[in-house]
């Protein structure tokens, strides 16, 4: 498939989310063989690594998801996070899984551990498809990471800019020209 016009660079290709998938989802299984998996997606932009993730899976779970939005510019995280679609599910005593699209300042990250181990969690672990490096303020835990990337803005695989780009198979960087004429 040739590459969308707006991309500068892939950064990560299909193939390799695919391979980076696969691997992530055997390690998930062996670590929840036997317990009450319950994976959650945070929308939008992880719906797409969360599917493929799962469809990896060997081991027993279930799926819920969670809208939150930051406040603030188009292509910074701000940190302060609202609900806008809570989960389905009680959580007391569930395994928690959270796919995320991408770890950038960690913030909604942080927030979301803390509110699911406050709603009675048994545990809250995290699958991040993408790490930022060298974006967090403060270390975070991450058990399952896909790609560590530089801390530059990316897009594709779930990742939008201004709600666009994200059904692009691959993450990559866009050219300047798109954020000029915006
Ligand atoms: P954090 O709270 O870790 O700073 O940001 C988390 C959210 O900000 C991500 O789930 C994503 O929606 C958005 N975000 C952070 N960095 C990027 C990026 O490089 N590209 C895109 N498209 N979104 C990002």
């Amino acid at each position: 498939m040739a590459i969308h016009p707006d991309i500068e660079k892939v950064l990560v290709t299909e193939d390799q989310l695919r391979e980076r998938n696969a691997q992530l989802g055997a390690a998930i299984s062996a670590d929840y063989a036997d317990k009450d998996l319950l994976v959650i997606g945070v929308l939008k932009g992880a719906a797409w690594f969360l599917s493929d993730l799962t469809r990896n899976l060997s081991c027993d779970f279930t799926v819920d998801y969670m809208a939150v939005s930051s406040y603030g510019a188009a292509h910074k995280s701000s940190g302060v996070v609202r609900i806008m679609k809570d989960l389905e599910v009680p959580l007391e005593g569930r395994h928690v899984l959270i796919a995320e699209d991408i770890l950038d300042t960690g913030l909604t990250l942080k927030y979301l551990v803390r509110n699911f181990l406050g709603r009675g969690a048994a545990s809250v672990e995290i699958a991040a498809c993408v790490l930022k490096e060298g974006a967090q303020e403060e270390a975070i835990d991450l058990r399952y990471v896909g790609f560590v990337l530089a801390n530059e803005f990316v897009v594709g695989y779930g990742l939008d800019y201004a709600q666009r780009y994200r059904g692009l198979p691959y993450i990559g960087r866009l050219r300047s020209s798109v954020y000029q004429n915006a």
